[in-house]
């Protein structure tokens, strides 16, 4: 069976080709609790939608055999080769990070002829999501904590794997509720060569760091890891203000030109921030980036240090998160619903009179 819809005789789709028949070798299989269970898209149940990105939907279902629950990026495959490569890449990074705590765990594929699905471990929500939820700022030693996984694992795909994320934000961290952080979505991650990216590829522009908008040699740009260290940088300052820094442009290209005209942001002073983590947020976001720390040398940052070790029960602080979101949510309900009973009383009582 043709593996990828074949998009022209170049070698390039020819190694797409290759690639996703090697790792269909590893598709139809769910792995969950050391039980392998044969699977095709027929062995799941759909249970509610997670997340839409731009590169497929991520929905909650029911494996029935087991009755086990996962999560499913589903992907259309168009037959586009960019589309192809992400789809690719996603899944190849998933499948060999099995080993790292701080990667999303990848429990099989299927591929079809017209879709690839990746299942996953099931987390609670994205970063993302929960500020939006929240509607309150993470407080900083949860961030501290955050931070510890998200460079942990940004440096496994480094050292391991020799790839950089390039697509570091909030919605590609999550949480789950015994309270750890993963990374996912590597579906634009880089291959490195010599440390260095050579690609120009669309991530999120408004996390995109300055040597990334503006390489120094536009037609061969070359950026390594610390380009994703600047993402972390943005990505932290949201996290602990609730407000993007770039909040007041008016669009892609006023975020573009800030990022290189202005300063860094920084964290706002006057908000119980300490001192390390003012200076951890400052080192992420230096603007010259031969200057930026690599992972190394954040871990060795007295932030980091400090909650490498630091008791901080991340777990119960997101209990309680959810048990204030449960409440906010159930007080809009009945708000709601109170204000329709009353429209309707007062529309029964008008066409009565
Ligand atoms: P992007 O727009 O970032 O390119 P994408 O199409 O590549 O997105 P993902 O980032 O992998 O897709 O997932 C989209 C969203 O789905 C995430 O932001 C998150 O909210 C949700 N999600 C993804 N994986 C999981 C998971 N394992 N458990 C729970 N929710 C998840
Ligand atoms: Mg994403």
């Amino acid at each position: 069976m043709p593996i990828a819809p074949t998009t022209g005789h170049d070698k390039f789709a020819s190694d797409i080709d290759h690639k996703l028949q090697e790792i269909m070798k590893q598709t139809g299989k769910l792995t969950k609790n050391g039980k392998v269970y044969k699977i095709t898209v027929d062995s799941l149940d759909f249970v509610k939608e997670l997340g839409t990105g731009s590169c497929g939907h991520v929905v909650e279902m029911k494996h029935k055999e087991s009755n086990e629950i996962v999560a499913v990026k589903q992907m259309r495959r168009s037959g586009n080769r960019e589309e192809n490569k992400r789809i690719l890449m996603d899944l190849d990074i998933v499948l060999k990070s099995h080993s790292c705590p701080y990667i999303v765990q990848c429990m099989g594929a299927i591929v079809t002829p017209s879709e690839v699905w990746i299942c996953m471990e099931q987390m609670s929500t994205c970063l993302d999501k929960l500020i939006k939820k929240l509607k309150e700022p993470i407080p900083e030693q949860i961030i501290g904590k955050m931070v510890v996984s998200i460079v942990n694992g940004l440096n496994y795909l480094k050292d391991n794997h020799g790839v950089m994320h390039r697509d570091v934000k909030p919605s590609n961290m999550l949480l789950d509720e015994k309270g750890t952080v993963k990374l996912c979505d590597f579906g634009i991650s880089g291959r490195l060569v010599d440390s260095k990216a050579r690609t120009r590829v669309a991530g999120c522009t408004a996390y995109m760091a300055p040597e990334r908008i503006e390489p120094e040699d536009p037609k061969s740009p070359v950026y390594d890891v610390r380009a994703d260290v600047w993402s972390l940088g943005i990505s932290l300052v949201e996290l602990a203000t609730l407000e993007f820094p770039f909040k007041h442009c008016r669009n892609e290209f006023e975020v573009l030109a800030c990022v290189l005209e202005q300063d860094p942001p920084r964290l706002p002073p006057n908000r119980g921030f300490s001192l390390d983590f003012h200076h951890f947020i400052q080192s992420c976001l230096t603007k010259d980036h031969q200057k930026r720390p690599k992972y190394p040398q954040l871990m060795e940052h007295s932030f980091f240090k400090r909650y490498e070790i630091a008791r901080v029960d991340v777990a119960s602080w997101f209990a309680q998160v959810l048990q204030k979101v449960k409440a906010q949510e159930n007080l809009q309900k009945q708000q709601a619903a109170s204000t329709t009973a009353s429209a309707t009383t007062t529309s029964l009582s008008s066409s009565s009179s």
